[in-house]
């Protein structure tokens, strides 16, 4: 860090290039963290300098999802992220004791936050990719004034109920003032292999009707695929070790748009 004033972060600009999406959902389990993982391992395949901000306090995962293990090193009074699959990735569980709950409060996370975007040696970046706790909150609010740029992308799974949560989540923004950039539906239809038959496990309809509530766009439905929960459980995301999955298409096709 600096001393005194503000703390330059390098993509706070409003004119910086680095594209900041802060990934969000109503509640935990609809596969925010494994969709951004494997948003940011296909963004990195297509050459753009990707960087993950890992503020899930309560699900840390990221840093698993893409095989990355220890903690990162300090050097000078900058801290250096880790790399995994050619991602940038600084957690907040790397600062978290595992052994202990978590009972931070508003301004020390807003604190760890900002050492996240001002003491972290993050080079540049194309894309930073924020991933939030669940539900609706001060990470939101605190990430809003901080990176005035990002945007937000709402991750629901089809079923109405989690659809309403979510509505919650992406009606934050209204408080905030970020900018909604699109609704991604994960865990649609699983479609059985030996059969070809397709089943709404979690029902249908989810991801449509909050971008129609959010007044934005559905960015893509992602169908339910085992294989996904298995690479993210060892470290190697699907869009790398099957990019022909129908699941790693749709997830690639949102990459392209962003
Ligand atoms: P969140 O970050 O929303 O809490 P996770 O990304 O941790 O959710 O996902 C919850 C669980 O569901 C994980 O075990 C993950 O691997 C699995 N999962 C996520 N998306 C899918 C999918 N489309 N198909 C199968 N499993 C999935």
């Amino acid at each position: 860090g600096q001393q005194g004033g503000e703390p330059h972060i390098p993509f706070n600009d409003l004119d910086s290039d680095t594209k900041v999406f802060a990934v969000a959902s109503g509640k935990g389990g609809v596969g925010k963290s494994s969709l951004t993982t494997n948003l940011a391992v296909a963004l990195a395949e297509r050459g753009q300098r990707v960087g993950i901000l890992d503020a899930d306090i309560w699900g840390y995962s990221i840093p698993r999802m893409l095989g990355v293990e220890g903690k990162p090193i300090a050097l000078q009074d900058m801290v250096l992220p880790l790399m995994g699959h050619g991602v940038k990735v600084i957690s907040i569980g790397f600062f978290l004791d595992e052994e202990k709950p978590v009972i931070w409060r508003g301004p020390m996370l807003h604190r760890a936050l900002q050492q996240f975007l001002a003491d972290v040696f993050w080079g540049e970046l194309d894309f930073l990719l924020c991933d939030l706790p669940p539900g609706t909150g001060d990470i939101a609010i605190s990430l809003a004034q901080m990176l005035p740029n990002a945007d937000m992308l709402v991750v629901t799974t089809p079923q109405q109920a989690a659809q309403r949560v979510a509505l919650r989540a992406g009606q934050t923004t209204a408080q905030t003032g970020m900018r909604v950039a699109g609704v991604v539906e994960n865990m649609a239809t699983f479609v059985a292999p030996d059969t070809g038959t397709e089943y709404a496990i979690f029902g249908e309809g989810g991801g449509a009707l909050l971008a129609t509530e959010l007044g934005t766009d559905l960015l893509g439905s992602i169908p339910i695929d085992p294989r996904l929960r298995e690479g993210a459980d060892d470290g190697r995301p699907l869009v790398l070790s099957d990019p022909e999955a129908p699941a790693s298409q749709r997830i690639s096709e949102i990459a392209d748009g962003l």
